[in-house]
């Protein structure tokens, strides 16, 4: 060891040692008479006392717990305590609505307002934990400086050479943002590897061991040949899929898929993945059909029985769509995830690029909305994905919370305000309320391995927990209905969280 490194070394035991002792002094929190709803649970625990110890649950008692005179008291009477939410799909490092690559600084200036207020908007819809599937470390660090935010956890992205999402990265890029891309020899005539590289870099094996010594929980898999009718992209053969199955055990990870087409999801399933991020909305040739055709239910059933992840991501193509409702900047909400100089610079016609190229320039909002409703058209298919999504559950198959939080450089998709759209889309599927809450607690903890930090209102578990107004298993609103955050023990006040908040 040089000297650099022991005064390094030194340093951060003094940090260590100062962070514990002011725990232990200062960070103690009871909860007093209060309805506990857990997930474990069958029914909420009437009249309980939690007690809160640093950062994590210590005691949680049907008889009042003594403690103290330096201990902090919350008067939980008449108020409903809960986990925190995990919402295991979203992407953090997307200014939403932005334009890319600007060197405006006006542009700069509202990026960094986003980048502010982005960790407390998903704090003031109850989410203290999210999954970024696709993001590095730096990145992630960069969400996680901020002083008040979520716990935050990451897959590192494995996509193949020019496949997707790189398709949409500038090519002379697309390899440098995503260093851990795999060459795949399948697709070597057309999508060789980028010049400069060496092969032996971008086989499965090294870049999952790469991903594995970033310290991702999770490798993220991309199988899309295109959207729409498109599918002209390069995709990962069985093979080189394979050999990632291997290498993610192997250290670990477990292995998650971006997939939404039948065909696609086929292949995950084929592949052994642990966890599908979307939803099957596109049915390929069966999209058409009413009800539930019997390819869907075969499909759910096999995803069901091999006890793959499932992620809905019902706000996917709604977040789009939204664009087109007049109305939309006016949601009340808006005001209070949204920083003030971005919701007015939402308003102005720059704001618009992604509305004009997704619907094209000359935007006939009421005649597309008809149009994509009334047929299946490209952008109207959440309809199947919430068919899916009951029959899946029928199956009394496990569900998960996550809300693809940009899906598209749309601002129709919020920090922490789409993850609850998602719950109420959940519902409005006729998922019952019991199993959204499950999905965004329990089960979501455990496909990401964290159940011994998360998920309940049990001792030893972290202090992420929410106080609400009203009970979540009696209406999807109760999560909108949030009077206090507890942030690793730290009790926040819920609008002291909004873009709008006067400090
Ligand atoms: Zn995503």
């Amino acid at each position: 060891m040089n000297r650099s490194n022991i005064l390094v070394a030194l340093a951060s035991v003094a940090i260590a040692l100062s962070g514990q002792a002011a725990v232990a002094a200062d960070k103690a929190l009871l909860i007093e008479n209060v309805t506990i709803v857990s997930p474990e649970q069958a029914q909420p625990l009437g009249n309980r006392h939690v007690l809160i110890r640093g950062e994590r649950i210590v005691a949680v008692s049907d008889r009042p717990i003594p403690v103290g005179a330096g201990v902090r008291r919350l008067d939980g009477s008449g108020i409903f305590l809960t986990p925190g939410l995990t919402d295991a799909h979203v992407h953090v490092s997307q200014a939403i609505g932005l334009p890319f690559g600007s060197n405006d600084p006006q542009i700069a200036a509202l990026e960094r307002d986003f980048f502010a207020q982005q960790p407390r908007s998903y704090l003031y819809f109850g989410v203290t934990q999210v999954l970024d599937p696709s993001n590095t470390p730096e990145r992630v660090a960069e969400f996680a400086a901020q002083r008040l935010h979520p716990d935050i956890y990451r897959c590192g992205a494995a996509p193949v050479v020019d496949g997707y999402p790189l398709v949409f990265v500038d090519e002379s890029v697309r390899h440098t943002l995503f260093e851990d891309y795999i060459f795949e020899p399948a697709n070597a005539r057309e999508h060789p590897l980028p010049s400069g590289a060496n092969p032996a870099e971008h086989t499965p094996e090294a870049v999952v061991a790469r991903i594995a010594a970033s310290g991702a929980l999770c490798v993220k898999v991309f199988l899309e040949d295109g959207f729409g009718e498109r599918s002209d992209w390069p995709t990962m053969s069985a093979d080189t899929l394979r050999r990632v199955r291997i290498a993610a055990k192997e250290h670990g990870l477990f292995l998650a898929a971006h997939a939404n087409a039948l065909d696609m999801q086929r292949m995950a399933i084929e592949g052994d993945v642990d966890v599908i991020m979307h939803g099957v909305w596109n049915w390929n040739e069966h999209d058409a059909q009413r009800g539930m055709p019997q390819v869907i239910a075969d499909h759910l059933r096999s995803v069901h029985e091999r006890r793959i992840g499932y992620q809905a991501t019902l706000r996917v193509l709604p977040g789009v769509t939204d664009l087109l409702k007049p109305k939309l900047l006016d949601d009340p909400v808006y005001a209070k995830v949204v920083p003030p100089r971005l919701l007015a610079w939402y308003r102005t016609d720059a704001a618009q690029w992604f509305k004009a190229e997704a619907f094209g320039p000359d935007v006939q909002a009421a005649a597309i909305l008809e149009r994509v409703h009334a047929a299946n058209a490209h952008w109207s298919t959440s309809d199947k994905g919430m068919r899916a999504l009951r029959h899946l559950y029928e199956l009394g198959h496990p569900l998960l919370l996550g809300s693809d939080t940009p899906s598209a450089p749309t601002y129709g998709n919020q920090p922490g305000y789409d993850t609850y759209k998602e719950m109420q889309l959940m519902a409005r599927a006729g998922i019952p309320l019991a199993a959204i809450f499950a999905a965004g607690t329990i089960n979501n903890a455990k496909q990401l391995g964290l159940e011994a930090d998360y998920g309940t209102v049990e001792p030893g578990k972290i202090a992420n927990l929410l106080l609400l107004e009203a009970n979540p298993l009696a209406s999807v609103e109760a999560w909108a209905r949030i009077e206090k955050v507890i942030l690793r023990g730290e009790p926040i006040d819920r609008e002291t969280l909004a873009a709008n908040a006067t400090e």
